[in-house]
């Protein structure tokens, strides 16, 4: 379905908690969160009822995000259901790779085609402290579990933040050589706790490695590639570059509120609806995107709520 901008919207970010093994400094508050009532969160058959008349409106892609979308009870039971609902050609999940080791054969036997790994850091003590003590020798073996579990196409999110991984740019660029991987630099947005850490422009990846060729550009991606490299190099840039006007996602956080625009507060609940009046609910959503953000002139985002709770 079209949006009002003529937008086609195909893409469903569907947050299955808001809760997190970790606490980026940048997403998380350092107390981390209070767990809300187990029947504040969507269950996991609404989950897959909001798919269905998201994939009824037109949705062809969905991921799952959170928080952590692996310390969710019942998340391989949503990944099944996710992915046989009719429409949905492709099933992602976005995760920070602390349970994958254990988790990527059972995800890919429930129907899971592609996984974006957050990974901000390649030294151990730096992930240690940026996660508030997770370990980076986890991620690895997540990363390895994927690719043996038959995962391809796997993507590493990097959010830039300087001083803190800028000078990380050429070991992150080494993997897209060494492995067959996106890594994806995506710019800081001052959402939530995001407003704390330094913005680094993804064009920095660039001037300090001209030798970067151009490829195709993938959704709201310019790509990249290193001369003989096995993997590519994606940047995300909703600061420098908004990418509005290519805009065709929606997001539904675990709370079962569709958010038209990650940066604005408009919100419309889906908790209660079935059937038509969850189709109507799903059709506003998608009419009501607003044309583009306004972080630019304002310096925040106007999302009302921080990432985790949105799920990025
Ligand atoms: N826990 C999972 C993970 O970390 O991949 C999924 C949820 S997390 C909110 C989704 C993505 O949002 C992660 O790649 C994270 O790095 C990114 N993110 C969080 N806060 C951000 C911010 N302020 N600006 C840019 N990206 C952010
Ligand atoms: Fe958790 Fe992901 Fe936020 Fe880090 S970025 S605190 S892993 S939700």
């Amino acid at each position: 379905m079209e949006d009002r901008h003529a937008r086609a919207i195909t893409y469903l970010r569907l947050s299955v908690t808001d809760l997190c093994s970790l606490r980026c400094r940048y997403c998380m508050p350092a107390a981390g969160i209070p767990k809300r009532d187990h029947g504040d969160i969507c269950s996991v058959e609404e989950l897959v009822e909001i798919t269905r008349a998201a994939a009824d409106c037109g949705i062809r892609k969905v991921r799952l995000t959170g928080g952590e979308p692996l310390v969710r009870r019942g998340i391989l039971d949503i990944c099944r259901g996710a992915a046989a609902v009719p429409g949905v050609e492709e099933l992602c999940l976005t995760t920070n790779g602390a349970a994958l080791s254990r988790l990527a054969g059972p995800l890919r036997e429930a129907g899971v085609d592609r996984l974006n790994v957050s990974l901000d850091t390649l030294r151990p003590e730096r992930y240690a402290y940026m996660t508030r003590g997770g370990r980076l020798e986890e991620v690895f073996q997540g990363l390895k579990a994927a690719a043996a579990a038959g995962f391809t196409g796997t993507k590493l999110n990097v959010v830039l933040m300087k001083g803190f991984n800028d000078d990380e740019i050429p070991d992150f660029l080494d993997i897209s050589c060494r492995y067959p991987v996106e890594v994806r630099f995506i710019e800081l947005m001052p959402i939530g706790e995001g407003r704390n850490a330094q913005f680094l422009p993804a064009e920095a990846v660039l001037e300090s490695n001209p030798y970067l060729r151009p490829l195709e550009g993938s959704g709201v991606a310019r790509r990249y590639r290193s001369p003989g490299g096995r993997g590519t190099v994606g940047l995300i840039e909703p600061m420098s570059r908004r990418f509005c006007a290519q805009c065709d996602r929606i997001r539904v956080t675990a709370d079962g509120k569709l958010k038209p625009c990650l940066h604005s507060n408009q919100e419309i609940s889906l908790r209660g609806l079935h059937g038509e009046a969850l189709r109507q609910a799903v059709r506003d959503g998608i009419a009501a995107k607003p044309e583009r953000h306004h972080m630019n002139e304002t310096g925040r985002s106007e999302a009302g709520r921080s990432m985790h709770q949105i799920g990025g």
